[in-house]
């Protein structure tokens, strides 16, 4: 190796030449043409954009010829690089060498006419790398003996490309990879070509099975399949689609047929004329999950109202949104149905639900876009109202609730009436917090409650000693029974025809140390929201029970008179309710058919299958019952006639009317030929006025009760009643006193 001879093309192919003339003679025409030729060849080999070579086999086989381009590329001359064999392997770069070099070692076995190509780094002399494409084939040479004959290209702008391409596509993969998103892409056939890991989570099937598939089949649920293929195909048509570059929810489906839904980003691509679908596809079961948990936890469910929660702090960012800090423009309205429970007590908690639902829809119409409707509790809502000018304003929304509730509700067929009390707080100094407004509204609300119903009262300070004062009495009224301070007194009832007492009605009292006496309906209602109605009512039963056997011995010329004693719902639904009436009765001794229970219609729809089942049960007792205030509530014809009730107890309210008109005595009229129909006996309650006798005579009651016969006595009072009705009954015997029919 190593020789000078056959350096440049110049000098091998004038020994070509050499030869060439010595075996044709002389010939100066063939000799020209040669020339030619070999000009023809240097212009060639000169100008192709690699370099030519010639070498030996093997790694280290002498280079016999190298084109000039190789100044050009790699910074040695031509005969540098064919002097020096292991120039070659020096220049490789180190990282290339060992497998280079083994490569050409295997290949010199090669058979001849065979193309080789590899690619590797060569060295520059200024140690720059550059890429080449190595091309060679095995030939012989003239003498024989096998040679590589190739050309080296310069590919370092190609790999650079390349591997920048490698690159992106590698960071491309990773990005894909590693998303938290499922990816995939389709092609224009729908068909998938592109599926990470994050996909197979969340979808189920692996890689390998997906690719191939179409989109359609695998990942949208069955009854969007038309829609989805609508769409592709527009988009195949037309390039554009509805879904393309947005961001959409959607719903997706599992192999295992789970629908659930997705947050779906899709973008159109095209590579090297390939056109692809691509989408990122997010899970957001847990997401939509977690805002339904928020909004339930901000919601009420019945009427998807703000609630208490997020009311308060709609509250409190009004308040910071004034304009000045103590400016009075943000209003709170509380609003309570005056009757609510009425209906939910006897037309059950389906209806009642309704009527709430179709009451907010009421009230949204009252309030304007930015305003905050919320429902707070069973049937208390609430508005929040924001730039207020004028009090005018507030007190307009009130009054159009006011007039919007008006209008009767139509319910299971029949027409609700609701009223509601409103209590409106306006936020007036700089430091006022929103739980205080709320309070200050609901105090302006039993203020308002206080007036009677459908008002509305707007806060004032002194009104919070009412609310103290009602807190106060929950706490004495808890210790009442056990200092002693109930009393019981007695009202009689009469019969109209001649006024002769038939029986009393017990009506607690309580004597408060420092407030004096306390009528029933100041305190009953809390002792049944605390629950204290039961001991209580349980105690008046005794009292009566007992004054009764005790009368009943000293006035025996009165004949058995009866005595009425109220139960509240709360007691008939308390489960030892029945065997209370028993002991009492049976400790006092009492002939039972002395006592009448006085039930309102609201104990008897509330859970009415129940309210059956105590009724007879106390029936069986041999104890009458009544029901009391009749009219008043929501009872049908139905429950009555299913229920073993005797007395009918005519709310004062329609023997008041008595007399006032035509139409208003119609209905008392009406109410005691029901009775007679049922054939129960009726009591008419609130007789306070000579006329009201008569005109109730006349309409066939029998039974009355009011202040025109008497007020309800304390029981040394109306001991003494008795006595003077036991005086006049000596002189004028009385004949059997039971209950007769109304209209008897
Ligand atoms: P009620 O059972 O309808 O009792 C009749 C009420 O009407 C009594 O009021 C009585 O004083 C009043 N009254 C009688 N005659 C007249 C009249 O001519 N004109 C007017 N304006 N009123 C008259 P009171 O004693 O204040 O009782 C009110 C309510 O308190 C009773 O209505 C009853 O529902 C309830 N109540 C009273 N005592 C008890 C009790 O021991 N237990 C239960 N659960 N409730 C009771
Ligand atoms: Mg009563
Ligand atoms: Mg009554």
């Amino acid at each position: 190796m190593g020789t000078a001879t056959s350096r440049t093309p110049g000098r091998a192919l004038a020994a070509l030449r050499r030869r060439a003339l010595r075996r044709l003679g002389r010939d100066d025409a063939f000799a020209g043409r040669l020339r030619r030729t070999e000009e023809r060849l240097e212009t060639i080999v000169a100008g192709a954009p690699g370099i030519i070579y010639i070498s030996e086999l093997g790694p280290r086989g002498r280079w016999r010829y190298v084109s000039p381009r190789i100044e050009e590329m790699l910074g040695f001359t031509a005969s540098e690089w064919t002097a020096e064999p292991d120039l070659w392997i020096r220049q490789l770069h180190p990282g290339d060498r060992d497998a280079v070099v083994a490569e050409k070692e295997e290949l010199a076995s090669h058979t001849t006419g065979e193309l080789h190509e590899s690619e590797y780094r060569l060295l520059t002399r200024s140690g720059d790398c550059r890429w080449i494409r190595d091309a060679a084939t095995i030939v012989a040479a003239d003498d024989g003996t096998l040679v590589w004959s190739g050309v080296l290209n310069d590919i370092t702008e190609r790999r650079a490309v390349e591997e920048e391409l490698k690159a992106s596509e590698d960071r491309f993969r990773t990005v894909v990879e590693t998303a938290s998103d499922a990816f995939v892409s389709m092609d224009a056939n729908g068909l998938i070509v592109e599926w990470n890991r994050m996909a197979e989570e969340t979808f189920g099937w692996r890689r390998d099975e997906a690719i191939g598939l179409p989109v359609a089949d695998t990942i949208v649920p069955e009854r969007y399949r038309p829609s989805h293929l609508r769409g592709f195909e527009t988009f195949l048509r037309t390039g554009h689609g509805p879904a393309l570059g947005r961001t959409l929810e959607l719903s997706a489906v599992t192999r295992d047929g789970v629908e659930f839904p997705v947050e779906l980003s899709i973008w159109e691509s095209a590579s090297q004329g390939v056109q692809r679908i691509n989408a990122f596809l997010r899970d957001i079961t847990e997401r939509k999950e977690l805002a339904a948990v928020t909004h339930q936890a901000f919601h009420d469910a019945l009427t998807n109202l703000p609630n208490r929660v997020l009311f308060t702090d709609r509250v409190a960012q009004a308040l910071a949104r004034r304009p000045a800090p103590a400016a009075p423009s943000v209003a709170v309205l509380l609003l309570d149905l005056d009757d609510f429970k009425t209906v939910n007590d006897s037309l059950g908690h389906a209806a009642g639900d309704q009527l709430l639902v179709e009451v907010a829809t009421r009230l949204a119409s009252c309030v304007r876009p930015g305003d905050t409707l919320a429902r707070l509790a069973g049937d208390e809502f609430s508005v929040l109202l924001e730039g207020i000018e004028d009090l005018n304003e507030v007190t307009r929304v009130a009054r159009r609730i006011g007039e919007r509730l008006e209008k009767p509700f139509e319910i299971e067929a029949m027409e609700v009436v609701v009223r509601a009390s409103i209590g409106i707080a306006v936020g007036r100094h700089a430091e006022v917090r929103p739980e205080e407004m709320m309070r200050d509204a609901d105090v302006a609300m039993y203020a308002a409650k206080a007036r009677g119903k459908g008002e509305f009262e707007l806060f004032q300070p002194q009104m919070r000693h009412a609310v103290v004062t009602r807190m106060e009495l929950k706490g004495d009224l808890r210790r009442a029974l056990d200092r002693d301070e109930l009393r019981v007194h007695y009202q009689p009832y009469v019969l109209l025809d001649g006024g002769r007492v038939v029986g009393a009605e017990a009506l607690v009292r309580w004597e408060h140390p420092e407030r004096g006496l306390i009528p029933p309906l100041d305190f009953i209602p809390l002792a049944e929201e605390m629950g204290l109605i039961v001991p209580i009512g349980r105690w008046v039963l005794h009292e009566a029970c007992g004054r009764a056997v005790e009368w009943t011995r000293r006035f025996p010329e009165l004949g058995p008179l009866t005595f009425s004693v109220n139960v509240s719902a709360r007691q008939l639904q308390d489960g030892s309710f029945v065997d209370d009436v028993a002991t009492v009765v049976a400790q006092h001794d009492l002939e039972p058919k002395q006592l009448v229970l006085e039930l309102t219609e609201s104990c008897l729809v509330e859970d009415p299958d129940n309210a059956v089942k105590r009724l007879r049960e106390l029936n069986d007792l041999g104890v009458s019952l009544a029901i009391d205030d009749f009219g008043t509530g929501y009872s049908s014809l139905s429950y009555l006639q299913r229920y073993p009730i005797e007395i009918l107890k005519v709310h004062r309210s329609f023997v008041s009317a008595l007399g006032r008109s035509a139409d208003e005595s119609s209905m008392t009229r009406a109410i005691l030929q029901l009775a007679e129909n049922l054939g129960m006996a009726t009591i008419a309650e609130g007789v306070d006025e000579p006329a009201q006798v008569a005109a109730l005579l006349e309409l066939g009651c029998v039974y009355a009760q009011g202040f025109h016969f008497s007020r309800p006595l304390p029981h040394d009072a109306f001991a003494a009643l008795l006595e003077r009705e036991a005086a006049l009954a000596r002189a004028v015997p009385p004949s059997v006193v039971t209950f007769r029919r109304a209209a008897g």
